[in-house]
């Protein structure tokens, strides 16, 4: 079994207890384990995988809360780094309508610095980069991109999830999209929201999304569309891969619970190669994938919903 090396944020959601979009209301938070690569390692471990996580937390109490979260599941966080910055925070009030009010304190995620040993440990192993917090300077950009450029001098498989937030990247889309643009040519499997393949893209039509997106460089596309599944696409084919009906509490971690399982499945293959040629076989594990989103999406939480092999089989 590969190991699939996880690069990017790890950080405290300070959700707000009272539905309502005004932060300047709040009074009561709940602290969570928060930041879309650290849950993907999660997922992967969960299901019996082998997740590894590469971040970087504050030397403080938050820090030693999410370690050991990680920890507690089985990911290993010999990669993780500590500063003596404090651990980034992220304040989120979010409404019934969905609407959201975010203030983002940004600390320790953005020390990460490179190295060295990485480069043979993820020599013939997966490399999933999930963006976020990585594009937004610091030296975890510089790293985040030293490290893809050494998984494409050393074999390894290389997912990327662009994570787009719009409360990061304010009117400033034009710099992302100019970011994501050389890791969505060369990645193996890209994950992308529908909001995200349009913008990437340039085109409103999810079809049209797919094409100019392997035209760019990647070979498989996954668009995942919440209660409708998820998009394959690969050069043998398009197609929704229908998900399985359940009722929805909170959504939160869905996407990373999908890209999470998708990978521990790849990360299972005797060949990797294989999975470019056999499109039924990619859409037997993205249907699994599409499993792991729903069964997250049933309860509250991101980390502490993602499933086990046991109640995926269920
Ligand atoms: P996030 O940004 O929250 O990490 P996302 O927008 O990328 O996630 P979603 O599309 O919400 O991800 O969910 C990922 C997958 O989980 C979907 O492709 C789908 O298979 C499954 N899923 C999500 N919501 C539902 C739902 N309501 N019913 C059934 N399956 C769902």
């Amino acid at each position: 079994m590969k190991k699939v090396y996880c690069v990017g944020e790890l950080l405290i959601d300070f959700v707000a207890e009272k539905q309502g979009n005004d932060l300047s209301k709040a009074s009561l938070f709940t602290k969570k384990a928060g930041g879309a690569p650290a849950n993907v390692a999660c997922a992967i471990s969960k299901l019996g995988g082998k997740g590894s996580f590469i971040g970087c937390v504050g030397n403080d109490p938050f820090g030693n809360f999410l370690s050991r979260i990680l920890e507690d599941i089985n990911v290993d966080i010999s990669l993780l780094q500590r500063s003596d910055m404090f651990t980034t925070l992220a304040f989120v009030s979010l409404a019934e309508d969905g609407e959201r009010d975010f203030v983002f304190s940004r600390g320790a995620d953005q020390e990460l610095t490179y190295d060295i040993s990485v480069k043979n440990l993820i020599e013939n192993n997966m490399l999933h980069l999930g963006a976020a917090t990585s594009f937004l300077g610091g030296t975890l950009e510089n790293t985040y991109s030293r490290y893809f450029f050494d998984a494409l001098t050393h074999n390894t498989f290389i997912s990327f999830d662009p994570n787009y937030r719009g409360d990061l990247w304010k009117g400033n889309d034009d710099a992302f999209i100019k970011k994501c643009t050389p890791f969505i040519e060369k990645a193996h499997l890209c994950k992308f929201s529908a909001e995200e393949a349009q913008l990437l893209s340039g085109k409103k039509d999810l079809n049209e999304a797919c094409d100019y997106l392997h035209e760019i460089g990647t070979r498989i596309i996954t668009i995942t569309l919440g209660g409708d599944g998820t998009l394959l696409s690969t050069k043998n084919g398009k197609q929704i891969i229908p998900s399985i009906n359940i009722k929805p509490v909170d959504t939160t971690g869905a996407g990373d619970a999908f890209i999470g399982c998708l990978l521990y499945q790849i990360s299972k293959l005797d060949d990797i190669n294989s999975i470019y040629e056999n499109y039924e076989a990619l859409a037997d594990m993205v249907k699994l994938a599409n499993k792991a989103g729903a069964i997250t999406t049933t309860n509250y939480g991101a980390i502490e919903s993602l499933p086990t092999l046991k109640q995926l089989q269920a």
